[in-house]
């Protein structure tokens, strides 16, 4: 069995940015409260990194929540993104702000506050309970409407002059095709924003891409990131490959290999990349040949030379 390592996978430029910031913010305030506003990344091996080093998760089910736990000392904001009033609060508080925004995901803040200005009313797919679109919604709270399925938009009724269609940053392109057709066949006018970010976008090609040429795909990663499940998605949708999740090389089941020539590896944009490392060393071990047993001739046994197998 041979062991594809995809690529690219694993950590994206917004998620080794967050956590330099974080790093640095832990280093500079060694004898004050750190506290993360969220998971940094979707990743419980990164936040258990951080939490060794005395960071605190604050989670609530939304950012403002979180915020109401924190009374002092620096508070991290995560690559997802906030709204600006958990900005102005967190402030208000007297608190040190980190803002660890992706600077993708500040672009669509930034598009969604600019078409907001301009008139526009504005449909943002996105995942509900999702810290992303979260912040950006809370850019344009007037004007945006959220949609996760096409039967979402069968029930939109959008009645601005001036008509806008964005996206959360780590969908995929082919979940969006679909409600961006569909949106267009009921209001033609719209404008389409496509706010996919490269990272995930190059990692999904890049999988289904690879899957092809495999007969099983394994994706590294949490089940709480978003960017990660897409991965076993379009897997398993569009390069019709069976796909598995694991969070570390212990998820690995041999049954899932048996009879494939090809296994693809790849891991999501939080996954740290020692796990990844770990899974594909494990896969090449399972892969390896294993000793066929022999029986040795008998050794003719010396008075007083015991075997170890004798001890
Ligand atoms: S997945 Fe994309 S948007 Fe999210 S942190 Fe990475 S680069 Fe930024």
């Amino acid at each position: 069995m041979e062991v594809v390592k995809i690529t690219p996978r694993g950590y994206c430029h917004g998620v080794v940015e967050a956590i330099r910031a974080l790093r640095v913010a832990s280093e500079e305030h060694p004898d004050e409260p750190v506290a993360m506003l969220g998971y940094l990344v979707h990743n419980e091996h990164v936040t258990r990194e951080f939490a060794d080093r005395g960071v605190r998760l604050v989670d609530a089910p939304s950012r403002l929540e979180a915020l109401d736990q924190v009374d002092s000392g620096t508070v991290v904001l995560t690559a997802h993104g906030v709204s600006p009033e958990v900005k102005e609060r967190a402030l208000a508080k007297g608190l040190n702000v980190v803002d660890a925004t992706c600077t993708d995901v500040i672009r669509t803040h930034d598009l969604v506050r600019r078409l907001s200005m301009d008139g526009y009313e504005i449909v943002y797919i996105g995942r509900r309970g999702h810290p992303e679109p979260e912040g950006v919604g809370g850019e344009a709270p007037e004007a945006l409407h959220l949609v996760e399925t096409l039967a979402d938009v069968e029930g939109l009724e959008l009645t601005g002059e001036k008509l806008a269609v964005t996206t959360q940053t780590t969908l995929s392109v082919w979940d969006t095709k679909a409600i961006i057709e569909r949106l267009r066949e009921r209001f033609p006018r719209i404008e389409v924003h496509n706010e996919i970010c490269n990272a995930t976008q190059e990692r999904q090609q890049a999988a289904v891409e690879a899957a092809a040429a495999c007969d099983v795909v394994v994706v590294v990663g949490s089940s709480r990131s978003s960017n990660t499940k897409r991965l076993v998605q379009v897997v398993q949708e569009l390069a019709h490959r069976p796909a598995y999740l694991v969070d570390t090389a212990a998820d690995l089941q041999e049954e899932w290999f048996s009879g494939a020539r090809r296994v693809g590896v790849t891991s999501g944009a939080s996954t740290p990349s020692q796990i990844t490392r770990d899974v594909i060393r494990t896969l090449e071990q399972m892969a390896e040949p294993r000793p066929t047993s022999v029986t040795a001739d008998p050794v003719p046994s010396t008075p007083g030379s015991g075997s170890p197998a004798e001890e």
